[in-house]
Order: structure tokens, then sequence, then C-alpha cells
């Protein structure tokens, strides 16, 4: 097919995202093992097709897929189909390295790549208000810019190509790191007597206060419609925390900076994971300290 762009990974964050690239009137044909999205891609009014190789004839294409691995190798398919696309969008989390190796390989066959992995999770997919972290030349994000801004409220030019990535495992170690803080800090609270809402207001209004103990508070009751609030379902899950975590810290190791903060935490989600937890949002960690499943 010819539809103006191929979207490659139509899952919790992809399928919202190619629908709204479908509701601004752009053309979208979508493919995914998943029988099940493709055909709500196509109840959305995009073309599904079976196989990446069919996306051949799109002048952009879009991918949205769990991690290295598969980006890999949906770029070795597309170029061993013969793709002779503009430009490569990837806006899954990957590893930097890997990213800007790919981006090399598109370049030498005369396609554009950038690295756009977003944060928003998915209710920003859904209502298309994510931020855009792009690693690639100017040149390739004012073509992505239209694309991009249908899907996103925000479009950040961070550096050349992996900078995205790059930034994107930054902004995650930290936050991962930070919600350990503040479930140590509140679940010490509750255990001492105080009520954790006016814990919670205080740390808000002092130093301690993130995004984890203001926006996102893991301490059931604290925060209304987060995942704490609704035994910790529907959330950023542990297995994508753990994820991002080994990215980061793999991408840290590369260049020999140290994370031990990092690493610890990353071990704590690792055994979150193996407890069960890997669907629940991160924030189920206090339920993991206080061996409460
Ligand atoms: P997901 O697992 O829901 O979706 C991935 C989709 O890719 C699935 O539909 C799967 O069938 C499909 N897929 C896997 N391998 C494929 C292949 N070889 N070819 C075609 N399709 C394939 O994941 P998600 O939550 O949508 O996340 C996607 C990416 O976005 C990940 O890299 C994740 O880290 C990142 N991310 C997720 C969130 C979030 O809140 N969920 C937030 C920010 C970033």
């Amino acid at each position: 097919t010819s539809a103006q762009c191929g979207f490659i990974g139509l899952g919790n964050m992809g399928g919202f995202m190619a629908n709204n690239l479908l509701a601004s009137g752009t053309s979208v044909a979508a493919f995914d093992l998943s029988q099940a999205s493709l055909d709500a891609v196509a109840s959305a009014g995009g073309v599904p097709v079976t196989s990446v190789a069919d996306l051949k004839d799109c002048e952009t294409i879009i991918t949205m897929l769990p991690s290295s691995p598969h980006v890999e190798e949906t770029v070795g398919t597309l170029l061993d189909a013969g793709w002779k696309g503009k430009l490569f969008i990837d806006s899954s989390t990957i590893d930097p390295i890997t990213s800007k190796s790919l981006a090399g390989k598109l370049q030498s066959s005369g396609i554009g790549a950038i690295d756009a992995p977003v944060s928003g999770g998915v209710k920003g997919a859904e209502a298309g208000t994510l931020t855009f972290m792009v690693g690639g030349s100017s040149s390739d994000l004012e073509a992505a810019r239209p694309h991009l801004e249908v899907m996103g409220a925000n479009v950040i030019h961070c550096g050349d190509n992996g900078a995205g990535q790059s930034t994107k495992l930054c902004n995650n170690l930290a936050m991962g790191i930070q919600m350990v803080g503040v479930v140590e800090a509140i679940n010490m609270g509750t255990k001492l007597g105080l009520d954790a809402k006016t814990l919670a207001s205080v740390m808000n209004t002092s130093t301690s206060r993130c995004w984890s103990s203001e926006n996102y508070n893991p301490f059931p009751g604290v925060c209304e419609n987060v995942p704490a609030s609704r035994d910790y379902n529907n959330g950023f899950g542990v297995s994508l925390m753990l994820k991002d975590l080994k990215l980061a810290t793999h991408a840290a190791g590369s260049v020999r900076s140290p994370t031990p903060l990092g690493n610890l935490t990353k071990e704590i989600y690792a055994m979150c994971e193996d407890q069960g937890m890997g669907e629940k949002d991160f924030g189920v960690v206090i339920d993991f300290l206080n061996q409460k499943k």
C-alpha cells in the first residue's frame, strides 16, 4: 500500500498514536503481530497489512515497538524489502547506541531517521498530548514535525541521533529512583502514625517534592485517579520500568557513568517482577517492601 504513513506496533501506546494520525486525515497503513490490534486500526480507518514488507511504499514509517531487537529486526526487514521512503521515526524506548547505528544504516540508504521516544503514558497517547524527545538532524525533525504534532503536544530537539533515547533513559532513571524514595518515606511515615495525605502535602510544599510524590503518589488514596488508588492497575508497569532501568544502566555503563542507585532500583523492580507484580504500576513497590501481595 502507498499510505503516507506506515505504523508498526499498535500496542497500548501505538494504537492510540495511529488513531490520532488517522483522525488528522493522514492515511495510515499498519502492521502488528496481534490480529486484534489490526482489526482496531482498520475500524479507525487505517489499512491493516500482514507484513512489515507490505509497507515498503510508505513515505514515512513510525515504529512503537517493545525494545531494541524488535526495532533492529524491523529496520532490517524494511531495507531488505527495498524500502525507499523518506523518513523513519522510532518512538519506541530503545538503547541509544542501537538507535544511532540504525539511523546510520538508514541514512546510508538515503532515508532520514530520527529517534523520538515519548513520555506521557497511555493517557497522553490517547489524548495526543505526548512529549517527543527527538534525536537527529533539524531537517529530519522538521519533516517529522507535522506527524509528531498530531500525536503529541511537545516536541523537543535533544541533539543528534540517539540523543532522544538518551534523554528518555535519563528521565526514567531519575523517575524510578525517586519513586522508591517516596515509597520508603511515605511507608515509614504512615507506620509512625502519620496521615498519608498530610505527610504528602508537606512533602509537596517542601524539599522532597517530585512527580511521584505530587502527581502519582504511591500511597493509596493520596491522589485521585492514579494507579495507587486502584490497586496499582492500569499504570506504568513494573516490567516497563525494569526494561527502562536495564537500558539506562547499560547505557551508563557504556560511558562509565556510575549508577549505584539505578542498579539497586533495577534490582528492586526485578524482584517485584519475580513476585508476579510485572503488570502492576511501578508504585506497587510499596507492597513489595511490606511483603504484601
Ligand atoms: P505494548 O507491548 O503494549 O505494544 C507493543 C506492540 O508491538 C504490541 O502490540 C506487539 O504485538 C507489537 N509487536 C511486537 N513485536 C512486533 C514485531 N516484530 N512486529 C510488529 N509488531 C510487533 O507496548 P507499549 O506500552 O505500547 O510501549 C511501546 C514502546 O513505548 C516501548 O518501547 C515502551 O517502553 C515505550 N513507552 C511506553 C509507555 C507506556 O506508558 N506504556 C510510555 C512511554 C514509552
